[in-house]
């Protein structure tokens, strides 16, 4: 049985993203960093379809943390096959000028240190058996760029420049890198906004709706798949249209 670890799994895409693994007959590793409860429903769920999860504790800014829980994951379960860096931030919304630098240094910790600790802790794993596959989640900003979003879109922006120069990196040790930049996607990360905000934001998309966290985990689970066996270095937007 396969091995999959997912950052910040306990709620969101993250979580629709382990069931979706879980369902396909993965093992799943649950990374979370506060939520333990949620993390801890969550494998309950998947046991209950009969899979077979564990809950795993790391801040992914923490690079000890981190190398402790890859460790421990491999120990565990055996190998890991699939390393989903999902755990992100946004924090509010405004004008650059207006961005506390520790803010704009936590996105960053988060979003690009994070993946890159998980990303540095597992591949020495992936180089030894020749084989292995990381997937990151970018955004839509990432792409476009979105106002009020700079921080934000950088992070995600150099997410895909991380995807890119290391799926060329991995390559030769037969080590695939993707990305997935979603849209405007249904979760906790977008609660804050009103149903007056949401209806003006569709109006863009041209699909018409804002996207399912399902929709993106079943591309992940995709990319994770042997039918992308010879996919690298891509960017695959999961946007209804948008970019
Ligand atoms: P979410 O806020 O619902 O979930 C994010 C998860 O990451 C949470 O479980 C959170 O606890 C975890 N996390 C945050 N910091 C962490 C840390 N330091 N260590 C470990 N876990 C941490 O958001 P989501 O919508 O499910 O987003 C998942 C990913 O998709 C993020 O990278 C986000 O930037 C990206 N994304 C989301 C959207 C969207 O519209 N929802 C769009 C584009 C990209």
């Amino acid at each position: 049985m396969k091995t999959v670890l997912i950052t910040g799994a306990s709620r969101g895409i993250g979580r629709a993203t382990a069931l979706e693994f879980a369902k396909n007959g993965w093992q799943v590793a649950v990374n979370y960093n506060k939520s333990e409860t949620a993390a801890k429903e969550l494998c309950d769920e998947i046991a209950g379809l009969g899979g077979c999860a564990k809950v795993y504790q790391a801040d992914v800014s923490d690079c000890d943390a981190v190398c402790r829980m890859i460790n421990q994951v491999a120990a565990e379960f055996g190998d890991i096959d699939v390393l989903v860096n999902n755990a992100g931030i946004a924090l509010t919304q405004g004008l650059f000028t207006d961005f506390a630098d520790s803010d704009a240094r936590r996105i960053f910790d988060t979003n690009v240190f994070g993946m890159m600790n998980c990303t540095r802790a597992i591949v020495p794993h992936f180089v030894n058996k020749k084989s292995g596959k990381i997937i990151n989640l970018s955004s839509v900003w990432g792409i476009a760029g979105g106002s009020c979003e700079v921080i934000y879109s950088a992070s995600k922006a150099a997410v895909i420049g991380f995807t890119k120069a290391l799926a060329k990196e991995l390559a030769p040790s037969g080590i695939c890198v993707n990305c997935v930049a979603p849209g405007f996607i249904d979760t906790d990360m977008n609660a804050h906004l009103s149903k007056a905000d949401i209806e003006a934001f569709c109006e863009d998309v041209p699909l018409g709706r804002i996207g399912k966290a399902q929709e993106v985990a079943e591309s992940i689970c995709f990319l994770a798949s042997e039918d992308a066996s010879y996919i690298t270095g891509q960017v695959l937007s999961v946007d209804g249209g948008l970019v």
